[in-house]
């Protein structure tokens, strides 16, 4: 048996990331990005007003007061998308639109509030400061620079600046291709009536969803008997869709129905692990063919899922151009929490309200791998070493659950 720390040292050395794909923005939500998104042009790309109001000149309006407002001639106007042709003049201005265009010539707004329209024109009540409300071209950016780095997740506002320094379309890794197949004789769909003995079948729906969560993209969905030739058959079946990783729920630990290990054997899969010292999910199976991986998990809907939690999910993270990495939250004991077993266990926690500026943690009721409520209740998971103790007031690391 191995630790829990070499299983995922295993698993790292046999990772790669998938290759990239071009996809237009509308369908990249949630995508890795595959390159750098350098800006080919500054922004905003022209001068432009922050305001609706009156372009002018600062020479004009600098002395302008209450006491003694000024009046300019209107001679045009810039609206948004359509700019103004024409020449500035010494006295005059034009009405300007929030992002129209601002003449040259003119170099500072006064805000529709600031002026009052009269019989020759426009009174300026109140001096603006030179280039006031102004967006000056490349304020926010320029040309060159770096907007976006390569593996960020891409979500609605990292889409809009795509858009906006027009990209229309953007290299992003693809989602890697997951095979789901569960195991058991006892599993019954869960629209179906159950006959005696069976269980409906919830790992299919969990895991589905979960490499869905994770990121990654899933290509088949089926479910065997424990029976050798039929879970083979299914093996060698999926593996004709060119996954990147084959997951099998079930079947995976020493009982004399457990087939997983001997039919990915068959299907030419070479193990590269099997049990890791942990709970809940020590019968962990991993192997590999060629650049394909090979998961067995335990059919326990707990143990399943922990599993999926700490091994495939950032496994398919860094294959869609992630880091490897959790999501944790510094958290401090509510209660002494005991985990007296001789294996590593990753305990369902439950966060709580914040003392002291952290949130309290504490042990959920039921930590059976039977018993899917008590990862409903939890909130997240800690590990804890093997006859290892954490007193009340200790701070610990807690891994979110998704
Ligand atoms: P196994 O790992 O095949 O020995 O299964 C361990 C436990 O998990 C047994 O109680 C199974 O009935 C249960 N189990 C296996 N597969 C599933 C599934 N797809 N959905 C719910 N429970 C399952
Ligand atoms: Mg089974």
């Amino acid at each position: 048996m191995i630790s829990i720390s070499e299983a995922q040292d295993l698993i790292k050395a046999k990772l790669f990331t998938v290759a990239s794909e071009e996809l237009v923005l509308e369908q990249a939500l949630g995508r890795i990005l595959a390159d750098d998104f350098i800006a080919s042009e500054p922004a905003p790309r022209f001068d432009n007003s922050a305001m609706d109001g009156f372009a002018v000149r600062f020479t004009d309006v600098n002395v302008v007061s209450p006491e003694s407002p000024l009046t300019l001639q209107v001679i045009g106007e810039s609206q948004a998308g359509i700019p103004y042709a024409g020449h500035s003049e010494k006295g005059t201005c034009i009405r300007i639109s929030t992002g129209a265009m601002l003449p040259a010539g003119f170099d500072t707004v006064v805000r529709v509030e600031d002026t009052e329209s009269g019989d020759k024109g426009i009174l300026i009540k109140k001096a603006p400061g030179k280039g006031q409300d102004v967006r000056y071209s490349g304020e926010e950016y320029q040309r060159g620079e770096l907007l976006l780095t390569r593996g960020q997740r891409l979500a609605a506002r990292h889409l809009a600046i795509l858009a906006a320094a027009g990209a229309d379309t953007v290299k992003v890794f693809r989602r890697p291709r997951v095979a789901l197949l569960v195991t058991g004789s006892e599993l019954a769909p869960v629209a179906e009536p159950l006959r005696p003995g069976q269980i409906r079948d919830s790992n299919r729906v969990m895991l589905g969803a979960a490499v869905s969560e994770a990121g990654g993209e899933l290509v088949h969905m089926g479910k065997v008997s424990d029976d050798l030739e039929e879970t083979t058959l299914a093996i060698e079946q999926v593996l004709t869709i060119s996954p990147d990783l084959v997951i099998c729920a079930g079947g995976v630990s020493v009982g004399p129905h457990d087939h997983v290990k001997e039919a990915a054997a068959r299907a030419g899969f070479q193990e590269l692990f099997w049990r890791v010292k942990q709970k809940p999910g020590k019968p962990l199976f991993f192997a590999g063919r060629k650049k394909i991986m090979f998961f067995g998990l335990p059919g326990n809907p707990v143990s399943a899922y922990i599993c999926f939690c700490h091994y495939l999910r950032p496994l398919i993270g860094v294959m869609s151009g992630l880091p490897w990495k959790y999501q944790t939250v510094t958290a401090v004991a509510d209660e002494d929490i005991a985990n007296r077993g001789r294996r590593p266990n990753l305990m369902r926690v439950r966060l709580g309200a914040k003392k002291d500026g952290l949130p309290v943690v504490q042990s959920v009721r039921h930590q059976g791998s039977h018993m899917i409520s008590s990862i409903i209740e939890a909130d997240g998971y800690l590990l804890m070493e093997a006859e290892s103790r954490v007193a009340a007031g200790t701070r610990v690391e807690v891994t979110l659950l998704p």
